[in-house]
C-alpha cells in the first residue's frame, strides 16, 4: 500500500521534513499548514520539490472551525476556504481535511452541518479538490468517527468523505467495528496514530504523546483491517504529535516511523517481509575499549579466563560457562573509554535474519568475515549496538569462533557464572520508543511493560525485550536528559547459582563490589523474613534482594569501567531485573562516581 507521512510528525523546516520523508521510503506527504507558512518556498517550488524527492502531496490540512456556525461566520468561512484552495490547487493538493468544529459560537445540528460542509464540497469541487471530514475526539458537537460519517452521509456530496484517524477513534474507546459500515470509496483518507495508554485530557494526550504503530497501546492494527474491508484504497498515513520526534533528527524519526507501518502492513496482510527468526541465545557482548588492562583485571576477577585470542585483530575471548566476553582494543572506542558495542545473537537462520531487518530498514553493517572468508551477518540497533547473527558449531554456517585461536595453558576453573542472564543497553534519550520497536519487529522479541526508575538526577524509563525462553534479555533504559546516555552506563548481568558464593570468590580475587548504605536493609528486614544470618551475609557483600510473584532475585554490582558495569544475578524463577533496587545503584553508582 501508499505510504505517507504529516510534516507535523518530524523535525525541522519544510524541506528537511521532506528530505527525511523521502529517504525513508515514503510515497507521500501531508502538508501540515504551519510548515507551509514558514516555508520561504512558494507552493509551485514546494510541488516541484516534492515531485523531485518522489513524494505526491497526498493531503493538506487542517482546516478548522467550518461547520454549524452562525451564517456570517460561515460566509467568512468560505472566503478563507477560496483562498486555501486555490493555494492547494498551486500546490498540486487535491484533498484538505477539515476537522469537526470547537468554534465556540458552534451549534448542536447536524442538518446544519451537513448543509454547510455541502456548500463546502460544492467550493471544492470547482477546483478539483475533495473534502476529507474528521471528527476530532474533543470536537464541540461532534467528536466521534460514527457521527461525523452520518453527518457526510446526510451532506450526500460526490466532494465529500470523511477521514478516519486512529488516535481519535482509539482514545475515546469507540468501537471500530462500524467503520465496516463506511462505504471505502467514502473514506477519503486515513490516519494512523498510536498512543501509550494514559488517562489524560484527550487533547493534551493526542497533542504530547502520539507515537507511530506498534509503540503504544491501541490495536491500530485491528482498525487498520477494518478500514482496509471497506475497499479503501487511499495511503496509510501517519500523523504523530509527539514532544520528543519533533526534537529528534528528523531523518531517523522517519525510518522509524516508515518500519512502524511496513510492521503494521505485515500485521494486517498486506505485506509479507522475511519473517521474523527469533534469537535462541546469546553468543558474546562485545566491549570496546582503549586499553584492555582495566576490563580484563574484573573479567579475571570474576572467574573469566582468557581462551582465545582473534587470529587478525587485537580481540580476546574471556569466557567462563557459557558466557563469552569479546574485549577489543581495535575498535573505535568512545572517548569515555569502555563501552558494549555489538552483542552476538543466536541464529537458527542468520541469512534469514539480516533479510528480516534489511527489510524493515535496519542498517546492514559491512559483512565481517571470518576466518575461512565466511561472511557474518550484522546489522545496527538505533543505539548504534552492532548486532550480530551466528551460528555457533553449526558446521554448515559461518561460525564467528573460527576467527579466533586458542591461548594455551588457559585453564578455566569451576565456573561460578554459567551465562549471560540479561544485557542492559542505554539509548539516546530520544530513541527509547524506536528502540522497542526495532527489538519487536526485527528481532521478534516480546517487549514486556516500561518501568520507571527513579535516579538521583532524572527520571529513567527502562523496558525488556526477551525471547519465550529467556536465554536472550535486553534491557532498554533511557534517561530523561540528553546527556543521560553518558552519565548512565550499560552493564552486562552474568547468571550464578549461587551469588553469595559468586560475590565471595569475587572480593578474594581482589574484587570491589558496588557498596549499597546500611539504610537498604533496613528494609529489607522490614518487608521480608529471612533465615538466620542470610541478611547479615547480603549487607556485608552488597548484595540486594527482590521477589516477585514468581520467585526470587539475588544480585551485586561491580564498579563501573568507562560506560561498563558488571552484575552477578541469581534468579530463582523471577522474571524481572530488580527495578525496585534499581534507584539504590543508581544512587550508589553516583557517589562512587
Ligand atoms: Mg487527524
Ligand atoms: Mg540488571
Amino acid at each position: 500500500m501508499r505510504t505517507s507521512i504529516a510534516t507535523v510528525s518530524l523535525s525541522g523546516s519544510l524541506t528537511e521534513k521532506l528530505t527525511a520523508a523521502s529517504r525513508a521510503g515514503f510515497d507521500g506527504v501531508e502538508i501540515f499548514e504551519n510548515d507551509l507558512l514558514a516555508s520561504p518556498l512558494t507552493p509551485e517550488e514546494i510541488r516541484a520539490r516534492c515531485a523531485d524527492l518522489g513524494l505526491s502531496i497526498d493531503l493538506y490540512q487542517p482546516m478548522r472551525d467550518i461547520e454549524a456556525v452562525p451564517a456570517d461566520e460561515f460566509a467568512r468561512n468560505l472566503r478563507r476556504a477560496r483562498h486555501k484552495f486555490e493555494l492547494m490547487r498551486r500546490l498540486g493538493a487535491d484533498t484538505v481535511l477539515v476537522c469537526s468544529s470547537v468554534h465556540p459560537l458552534a451549534v448542536d445540528d447536524d442538518a446544519l452541518a451537513a448543509y454547510h460542509l455541502r456548500q463546502l464540497a460544492d467550493l471544492a469541487q470547482e477546483f478539483g479538490i475533495r473534502v476529507a471530514y474528521e471528527a476530532l475526539a474533543w470536537g464541540r458537537h461532534v467528536s466521534t468517527y460514527d457521527h461525523a460519517w452520518r453527518i457526510v452521509e446526510a451532506a450526500d456530496h460526490p466532494a465529500l468523505g470523511t477521514c478516519l484517524d486512529s488516535f481519535h477513534i482509539l482514545s475515546r474507546g469507540s468501537d471500530p467495528k462500524g467503520i465496516e459500515d463506511i462505504p471505502g470509496e467514502k473514506i477519503f483518507f486515513l490516519q494512523l496514530a498510536d498512543a501509550p495508554l494514559l488517562a489524560m485530557d484527550v487533547l493534551q494526550w493526542s497533542r504530547h504523546y502520539r507515537c507511530f504503530p506498534g509503540q503504544g497501546g491501541f490495536d491500530v492494527a485491528d482498525l487498520v483491517r477494518r478500514v482496509l474491508h471497506t475497499g479503501y484504497g487511499g495511503p496509510l498515513s501517519l500523523e504523530v504529535f509527539n514532544d520528543v520526534f519533533r526534537q529528534a533528527e528528523a531523518g531517523p524519526t522517519a525510518v522509524d516511523a516508515h518500519r512502524s507501518l511496513l510492521v503494521l502492513q505485515e500485521a494486517v496482510g498486506v505485506a509479507t517481509p522475511p519473517a521474523p527468526v527469533v534469537p535462541t541465545g546469546v553468543a558474546f557482548a562485545e566491549l570496546v575499549t582503549p586499553d584492555a588492562e582495566p576490563v580484563s583485571a574484573l573479567l579475571g576477577a570474576l572467574g573469566f579466563t582468557r581462551t582465545a585470542r582473534h587470529r587478525g585483530k587485537p580481540v580476546d575471548l574471556w569466557q567462563q560457562g557459557e558466557a563469552r566476553v569479546l574485549v577489543n582494543t581495535a575498535g573505535a572506542a568512545r572517548r569515555d573509554g569502555t563501552s558494549l558495542a555489538a552483542i552476538g545473537l543466536e541464529s537458527p537462520d542468520p541469512a534469514g535474519a539480516a533479510r528480516r531487518a534489511e527489510a524493515l530498514l535496519a542498517p546492514v553493517l559491512p559483512r565481517r568475515r571470518a576466518a575461512e572468508d565466511a561472511p557474518l551477518d550484522a546489522v545496527a540497533a538505533p543505539d548504534g549496538t552492532e548486532l550480530f547473527f551466528c551460528a555457533s558449531g553449526r558446521p554448515e554456517q559461518p561460525d564467528w569462533r573460527a576467527d579466533f585461536a586458542d591461548v594455551e595453558h588457559a585453564e578455566p576453573g569451576t565456573p561460578g557464572v554459567h551465562r549471560i542472564d540479561h544485557l542492559a543497553l542505554v539509548q539516546p534519550w530520544h530513541h527509547y520508543d524506536e528502540a522497542t520497536l526495532f527489538h519487536r519487529s526485527v528481532l521478534g522479541l516480546h517487549a514486556q511493560e516500561s518501568v520507571d526508575v527513579a535516579d538521583p538526577y532524572g527520571l529513567m524509563r527502562s523496558r525488556a525485550v526477551t525471547n519465550p525462553d529467556g536465554s536472550v534479555r535486553i534491557a532498554l533504559s533511557v534517561g530523561a536528559a540528553p546527556t543521560d546516555d553518558t552519565v548512565h552506563a550499560q552493564h552486562i548481568a552474568l547468571a550464578t547459582d549461587d551469588v553469595v558464593a559468586a560475590a565471595r570468590r569475587f572480593r578474594e580475587a581482589g574484587g570491589r563490589l558496588l557498596p549499597i548504605p546500611a539504610n537498604y536493609y533496613d528494609d529489607l528486614a522490614a518487608r521480608y523474613e529471612f533465615a538466620d544470618g542470610e541478611l547479615e551475609t547480603y549487607r556485608e557483600l552488597g548484595i540486594l534482594y527482590d521477589r516477585d510473584a514468581y520467585g526470587e532475585f539475588r544480585h551485586c554490582y561491580t564498579p563501573t569501567v568507562g560506560r561498563v558495569f558488571f552484575e552477578l544475578v541469581q534468579r530463582d524463577g523471577y522474571r524481572g531485573y530488580g527495578a525496585q533496587n534499581a534507584p539504590v545503584r543508581l544512587a550508589a553508582q553516583h557517589l562512587t562516581r
